[in-house]
Order: structure tokens, then sequence, then C-alpha cells
């Protein structure tokens, strides 16, 4: 019997952090994903990466499940919000420690500053509390420790991606000294936990992924098929992120904008369809949904 006989079938997920309204950027991924996931008869999930509470804009959550409804990216299963599972993430760091994988660390910034005065790479952690005791009651994150072995995954549009972490990460943070648990952490647990095995997102996101295949080893959870889209810049060659303020998405003309995403996303959709509803423009596109057109692609811009 081959293997791909009994093969899982496809779920994928969107999985926004709540930090303003939906824009083009945003809306670009997650339709990359629903098409990825809709060609393939596959279920799409919506997960909403809510722990950065500092960062959480009020009224985004709001903002982008009606944003997602009016553009026809219907979801399946319920809302699936991060913050209600503190718990997990408790308990996986403590499995995690108890296998002294996980240590504190109380550098400051500017510890680390100095620690690396070149400033080639300052993101690289260099290992300083590796083996230390952290002084009791001291605010600390507490970062995974990291090894020499390369991490290698083929993407379906970036080709083969190779990193050693230690040499081009270090140990990185799980939970952050102000007590909120990262990115890089919760998204593992939580694709997991949803029973993801396909991610689609943005190409900002490639680096961060060998990190991730490096916990899912360390905790034995399965491996997963990953994606990475294209990221939109603008004619100034910046990304459309809620950081630079890129606006909301306009909610008065869904099916304009489908059109312009899809040939964004190198689909080609022919000229007849242009008058036609959202709905009947997403039928067309998960009907010849095919993402080669955007092999090797960093960025488009819009
Ligand atoms: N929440 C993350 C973001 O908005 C994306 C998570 C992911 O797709 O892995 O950038
Ligand atoms: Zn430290």
């Amino acid at each position: 019997m081959s293997l791909s006989q009994d093969k899982q079938p496809y779920v994928g997920r969107f999985a926004p952090s709540p930090t303003g309204p939906l824009h083009f950027g945003s809306l670009y991924t997650a339709l990359a994903g629903f098409l990825q996931a809709r060609s393939q008869q596959g279920k799409w999930l919506l997960r909403i990466d809510d722990l950065d509470t500092p960062r959480n804009a009020q009224g985004s959550i709001d903002h982008i499940l009606k944003t997602l409804e009016i553009f026809g990216l219907h979801w399946d299963d319920t809302v699936y919000y991060q913050s209600q599972h503190l718990d997990v993430y408790k308990d996986t760091l403590h499995e995690l420690m108890e296998n002294r994988l996980v240590y504190a660390c109380t550098c400051s910034r500017k510890t680390l500053a100095e620690a690396n005065p070149t400033q080639t790479r300052p993101d690289i952690y260099p290992g300083i509390c590796r083996d230390k005791m952290p002084p009791p009651r001291t605010p600390h994150s507490l970062r995974i420790k990291t090894n020499n072995r390369i991490i290698s995954f083929q993407d379906e549009l970036q080709g083969l991606i190779s990193q050693n972490l230690a040499d081009q990460h270090g140990d990185f943070i799980l939970k952050r000294k102000d007590g909120i648990i990262a990115y890089q952490f919760a998204v593992v647990i939580d694709d997991c936990r949803q029973h993801i095995n396909h991610i689609v997102r943005g190409f900002d996101l490639l680096d961060s992924t060998p990190k991730q295949i490096y916990l899912q080893q360390q905790l034995g959870l399965p491996s997963l098929q990953y994606m990475h889209v294209p990221i939109i810049i603008d004619t100034q060659g910046y990304k459309l992120s809620k950081q630079t303020l890129a606006q909301a998405v306009d909610l008065k003309a869904p099916h304009k904008l489908i059109f312009e995403l899809l040939t964004l996303l190198k689909q080609q959709p022919p000229d007849e369809l242009k008058g036609v509803e959202a709905i009947e423009l997403l039928d067309w596109a998960i009907a010849h949904w095919d993402p080669t057109p955007l092999e090797k692609l960093r960025a488009i811009s819009r």
C-alpha cells in the first residue's frame, strides 16, 4: 500500500494577530490559505493570536471576523483564541523545564548590547545565562537551548530551507520577561492542538519556521507542510503591515478587491469575471487555483 492512500485530510488555518483591522496584505495571505485548503476539499480554521495583550487593539477581532465574512472567506469550526489556552502553554513549558531544555534569562537590553558591541547580529542571543542560576525573584524570560544540528524543510513555494539555529538565532525566547508567551512557542502548540497539517502564511515568517520545527521536534509533535507566499509591498518597497499603518480594507466592494488579490496571486482571472459577486469569483478561484506562479517570490508590489 502506498503512503499516499492514507494521506490525512488537509487542515489549514489563518491566524491573524488582532493588532489592528485586517489590511490588504493580511487578506492576501488569508485568500491564499483559503484557496489552498478549499481546492483540496480541506478544512480552513481561524485562530486569533491574541497573546501579546499590549499590542491587541480594541475592536480588531470584530473587524477581522466581519471582513472575512464579507469577503466570503468562511472558516470551519469555532474560532480558536490563544488567550483561552494559557494553562496549556504553562504545562508544556513545565515539561521542557523538567527536561532542562529551558532556562531563565535575566539579560537586559543593555547587557545584550554590551555583549555584542559590534552589533553585527544583535538578535542572536550569545548564551550568557545558559549555565547560570538566576538570582531569586528577578524578572526573567525563558529561553530554549538550541544546537548546531541543521533544521531543513521543503517549502512548497520557496524550496529547500536550511538553518543552523545555534548560529543563526541562538537560544530563543519562549516566555517573555513580562510573562507573555512568545509567538514561536504558542503557534507550535496550537497548530498541533487544532490538528493543522498545512501552513500557508507570508514570506516574512519563513525565518521563524526552523525555530518552530525545532520546537515540534523537542516536544515530539508531528511535522507540518509549509507554504510561504510573497508579502505585499507598496511601491516604495515597504510591507503593507499594521506597523506601517496600512489601512483597513474597504468593505464596500469585495468583488473588486478579490479580483485584484487574485491577480496578485497570479491566477489571471478572466475579464468576464470583473462584474461578478465575490462568491462566484471565489468559486472560480477554487476550481482554478494554482500556486506555482508564486514559486520563489518573496514580495509583490501592489
Ligand atoms: N499571528 C501571526 C501574525 O499575524 C501569524 C501566525 C502564523 O501564521 O504562523 O503575524
Ligand atoms: Zn540572559
